[in-house]
């Protein structure tokens, strides 16, 4: 049974515009016709611009984890420097184990960023040739340095730099050529702002070759065989056809926005939530590192978190999200990405005051 819409400020999945959920309804087209290969193309198109790359975007019919699964696949060769400061790096790190990849965690205490002279310590000693890194770590609500880091990296050239952008693409400017990454991938569900199931990959030259050298051990996430499909506007599965209809028309949306202006909205956003956790309670990532498309709230005022989220839901229609993993009643986050604006976020925030009874 489908009760009243309530309103998502959870990191993931998050609100759809009815148009983009309407877009999904589209009438199916078979996926081997120059119908699908002109729509394929014209998403490229749209995704080069929208990642500020001249390389491969390739479309993966699957959530984010299977992708990043598919990189450390395709990307590592002698043994993979897994960067770990949270929930979602450490799953990378699983990942990589799990995938019998050769790795070794680097891991910090989850409130503090990984700095780059930790990597470039790291990578002086000639066992690796990747590097995983979470951009902005949706556990912590912490925002790593990437462009800080890519640069430490790419002194390093046989060193692929592979990226879990996932709450941070459409959200954050992610400049993929300029910042020489290797690989960037992140599911639509975040800040894409459409429903699960698909997960958008752009991939370099060099890790494009370093696949050839490694021949990885998988068929439906091999970048080779995406690849001969991807030349010729085609999946070599079915993909979610659905969703390549929305996410062409939500990056149409993107660019009527205006991409500068799109980021500069999630910029204003953050702050406005940050200024209000620090007014009532804390933020939980260090300083400076405070993440621009969902904030983690320290609960040092004792609150019940799933009792507030109760009440918010049942009487505002509105939910937010519970601290993950081991912060779970130790933080609250607040996503405040996709296609939200600064007065839903006031609105939120006010319905918080009124439950919590703050002024
Ligand atoms: C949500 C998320 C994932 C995992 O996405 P799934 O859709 O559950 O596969 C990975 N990394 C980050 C940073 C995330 O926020």
């Amino acid at each position: 049974m489908r009760k009243s819409h309530v309103k998502l400020f959870v990191p993931g999945p998050i609100e759809v515009r009815p148009e983009v959920l309407q877009a999904m309804a589209t009438p199916q087209i078979y996926h081997r016709t120059p119908e699908f290969r002109e729509l394929y193309s014209e998403l490229q198109m749209k995704l080069k611009k929208f990642l500020y790359t001249e390389q491969t975007v390739l479309l993966f019919t699957s959530s984010s984890t299977g992708v990043m699964e598919a990189a450390v696949l395709n990307c590592v060769k002698k043994k993979c420097l897994n960067l770990v400061n949270g929930a979602f790096a450490r799953r990378w790190h699983e990942i990589t184990q799990a995938c019998g990849v050769p790795c070794e965690a680097l891991e910090v205490p989850w409130d503090k960023a990984i700095r780059p002279a930790q990597v470039e310590a790291k990578l002086k000693t000639g066992e690796f040739d990747a590097v995983t890194l979470v951009f902005n770590e949706t556990s912590t609500g912490l925002m790593n340095p990437l462009a800080e880091i890519a640069e430490v990296v790419r002194r390093f050239p046989d060193v692929l730099l592979l990226v879990d952008a996932v709450t941070a693409m459409g959200g954050v400017k992610i400049e993929f050529d300029k910042l020489g990454l290797d690989v960037c991938l992140a599911g639509v569900q975040k800040c894409f702002g459409l429903p699960p199931g698909l997960t958008v990959c752009a991939v370099s030259e060099r890790a494009l070759k370093r696949a050839e050298m490694v021949k990885p051990k998988t068929y439906y996430f091999n970048f080779l065989v995406m690849l001969k499909s991807h030349q010729k506007n085609e999946t070599p599965a079915t993909p979610t056809i659905p969703h390549l209809f929305a996410l062409n028309l939500q990056l149409d949306y993107f660019f009527e926005e205006g991409l500068e202006r799109r980021f500069a909205r999630h910029e204003e956003m953050a702050k406005i939530v940050q200024a209000w956790a620090k007014k009532y309670f804390d933020i939980y990532p260090e300083e400076g590192h405070w993440s621009k498309t969902l904030t983690c709230i320290k609960n040092n005022r004792g609150i019940s978190v799933d009792e507030l989220n109760r009440t918010l839901i049942r009487e505002h229609g509105m939910r937010i999200s519970n601290g993950y993993g081991d912060l779970r009643e130790k933080t609250f986050r607040i996503a405040h990405m996709g296609d939200l604006t600064p007065a839903d976020i006031y609105g939120l925030l006010q319905a918080l005051e009124e439950i919590l009874g703050l002024s």
